[in-house]
């Protein structure tokens, strides 16, 4: 069997991470380095690194996750408007080998730039934040 990715360890508990919401098939967790608030990762448990990879099942609950992180997240931020990514495979900018969406709420802040094109800040994460953003997206 393959190594574990990053994200297995996390599914795992191995590395902790600010839990967002979980299924029987997929997890969602925060990113450590966001390009905006409530910037939210949903990866399937089954170890994949494309989507052409996955089973079935776990291709088809991955979108059960994105809706769902994305109800979180309207309640939250009060938006109903999201960026959602996926780079699926090295060349299209994946970083980490295994399958995970991008879903970052969008608020009105004076500009229509694609968010992609913008430069991501390097900053030391702000744990203390994404805990405590975490824990108020497990309640809604
Ligand atoms: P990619 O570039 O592969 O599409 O995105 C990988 C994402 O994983 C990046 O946005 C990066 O900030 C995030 N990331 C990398 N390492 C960790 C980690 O240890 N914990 C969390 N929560 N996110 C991570």
């Amino acid at each position: 069997m393959d190594e574990s990715t990053l994200f297995t360890k996390i599914i795992r508990g191995e590395i902790p991470s600010s839990k967002v919401a979980e299924g029987s098939d997929w997890y969602a967790f925060l990113d450590i380095n966001p390009h905006r608030p409530g910037h939210t990762l949903v990866v399937p448990k089954e170890q994949a690194q494309r989507i052409s990879e996955l089973s079935v099942e776990s291709r088809r609950s991955l979108l059960d996750g994105v809706v769902e992180v994305q109800r979180r997240l309207s309640i939250e931020f009060g938006t109903t408007d999201f960026s959602v990514n996926l780079n699926d495979g090295p060349l299209a900018g994946q970083e980490v080998p295994h399958v995970h969406f991008h879903i970052i709420p969008r608020i009105p802040e004076g500009t229509s730039r694609p968010i992609w094109t913008q430069t991501k800040e390097s900053s030391e994460p702000d744990f203390a934040m994404l805990a405590d953003l975490a824990e108020r997206l497990q309640a809604h």
